[in-house]
């Protein structure tokens, strides 16, 4: 059989190109290593409750909004997404709690309130991010892409920003304290921070139905237009011909020939499958093999006993003690607490999720041992970390602990073994203001018709990854026709 693009990989980038390619009328087949598709987006069910893994909440999908047009194009705009509340994250911090409110005149008023001395470096602040935001597609148009507000924000520091903004330390760790969405560091790149958080104060959303139906709903339209999607097929190997990926190995033995592939895979394992090369040099091996990935996330999946915890539809990120911008290994000292849609009306959870960072060496000892045979060690240590987290919780939520009914939890190698990421990444390569050059991947590869798509190459989350998969798109359909079917 011969593809015009084949698809490593079903996360979100992956459905999201298979999507707009099938849809321009090429034969696409998209292979997952994994029995689910979504990659991080995935959903699980234990006893009947949905349970989302790499999905809390998304920004910007009201109408004119970034999300809104790209999810608008791809068709996903007709599941159930909810709106959070008006304010819609609180940040606790040392026992004292702050809101981040939708929309960026309710931002600065929100928060102005708390910080009345701080009203006018609010508003630099916010207007700065706003027009970051205003200024997204700038970089699918090489004209704009030197503008201010642009690219260029890569190699600025975040951490400067802030500091050179805002000159109350306490506001400044109320700024940065929703940002377990993405790993605080001293090298983080302004653009990362300004973007994301941006997105979630022009509006946030939730969806009711899990990170899956949006898998199924991208799997589902490429389907229709006639291409393949399929799971439990892991591709083992690139097969390169003068220069170009001829041939894709599936599970060690299966072979199909394409003119085009994409990979959603993590890059450092995608440049790995070209086993014998002529164009990809050991420089660029050596790079890829080089990459720093962001930190790993443990998540316990709660299901509470009934009519417990009062039902929020807002996030809550707890902080102790806590250096937002240093993860010390093994120190539960933040948590996000994340509820989850109330089917029953009641005004009570019946869910919530509870996340913290986790760094691949606080799991590795376990990483090669199959599911399930980790060891009663592994066990404990989760059970300790799990504790953990319900304690901190319990500070602003009550009594969490008497609450549980019930818990599943993740950790790095779970990643590692669901999503094939690296050491168990939660957002990918570690983007570096200081070194853009190395840390920010375009689609493109030594090999010409091999390109990356997916959270590492831009920027992570919902939105980040959206962007990308036109962005990948774009390579083989033009950009000029990627922007025409944008509207943009
Ligand atoms: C705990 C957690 C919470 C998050 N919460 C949010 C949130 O609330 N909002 C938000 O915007 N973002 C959130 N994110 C980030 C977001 O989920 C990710 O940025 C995004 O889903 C990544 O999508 P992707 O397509 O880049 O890659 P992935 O989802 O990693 O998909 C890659 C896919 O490729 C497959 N694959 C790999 N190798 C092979 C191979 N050889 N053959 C075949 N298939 C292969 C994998 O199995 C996987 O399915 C969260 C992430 C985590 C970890």
């Amino acid at each position: 059989m011969k593809y015009d693009v084949v698809i490593i990989g079903s996360g979100l980038g992956g459905l999201q190109c298979g999507h707009i390619l099938s849809k321009n009328g090429m034969n696409v087949c998209v292979l997952e290593r994994s029995a689910v598709l979504g990659g991080c987006i995935q959903s699980f069910k234990r006893k009947g409750q949905l349970f989302d893994t790499g999905f809390h909440y998304v920004g910007g999908l009201d109408e004119g909004q970034p999300l809104n047009r790209l999810f608008s194009y791809m068709g996903l705009m007709n599941l159930p997404w909810k709106k959070m509340d008006p304010l819609f994250d609180e940040v606790r911090i040392n026992d004292k709690s702050f809101f981040f409110a939708q929309g960026h005149d309710e931002f600065i008023k929100c928060l102005a309130d708390e910080f009345p001395h701080q009203r006018e470096e609010l508003k630099r602040y916010t207007e700065f991010l706003k027009q970051v935001g205003i200024h997204i597609f700038d970089s699918f148009k090489p004209k704009e892409a030197t503008d201010f507000y642009g690219s260029s924000l890569f190699s600025l520091s975040a951490k400067n920003f802030i500091e050179e903004t805002i000159s109350d330390p306490l506001l400044r760790q109320v700024l940065t304290g929703c940002s377990l969405k993405m790993e605080l560091h001293e090298n983080l790149p302004l653009y990362t921070f300004a973007q994301i958080n941006n997105s979630f104060i022009q509006s946030a959303w939730r969806l009711d139905s899990g990170g899956s139906s949006v898998a199924d709903t991208l799997a589902e339209s490429i389907r229709n237009n006639g291409g393949e999607v399929r799971t439990k097929a892991e591709v083992t190997e690139l097969i390169e011909e003068d220069g170009k990926i001829t041939k894709v190995v599936v599970n060690g033995e299966e072979i199909i020939e394409t003119d085009w592939v994409i990979s959603n895979a993590h890059p450092t394992v995608t440049i790995a499958l070209v086993k014998n090369s002529d164009v990809i040099r050991k420089v660029f091996r050596r790079r890829m093999d080089n990459m720093k990935n962001s930190f790993g996330m443990f998540t316990a999946n709660i299901k509470l006993k009934p009519n417990t915890i009062p039902h929020l539809n807002r996030n809550q990120y707890i902080y102790k003690n806590a250096d937002q911008w240093n993860y010390t290994p093994g120190k539960t000292d933040r948590v996000l607490v994340s509820y989850y849609n109330n089917a029953n009306h009641d005004g009570y959870a019946e869910q919530l999720d509870l996340l913290t960072p986790m760094l691949w060496e606080e799991v590795e000892e376990w990483a090669n041992k199959p599911i399930g045979k980790r060891g009663e060690d592994y066990v404990a240590m989760k059970n300790i970390k799990t504790q953990q987290c319900i304690d901190l919780a319990s500070s602003v939520i009550g009594d969490l602990a008497d609450s549980v009914e019930t818990y599943y939890t993740s950790t790095p190698i779970s990643y590692m073994t669901y999503t094939n990421t690296i050491n168990g990444t939660a957002y990918g390569i570690r983007k570096d203001y200081t070194n853009t050059m190395m840390t920010i991947l375009s689609a493109r590869t030594p090999v010409k018709n091999l390109l990356l798509t997916g959270e590492n190459l831009n920027l992570h989350g919902i939105l980040g990854v959206s962007m990308t998969s036109c962005m990948t798109c774009a390579e083989i359909i033009g950009m000029e026709k990627m922007l025409e079917e944008l509207n943009l």
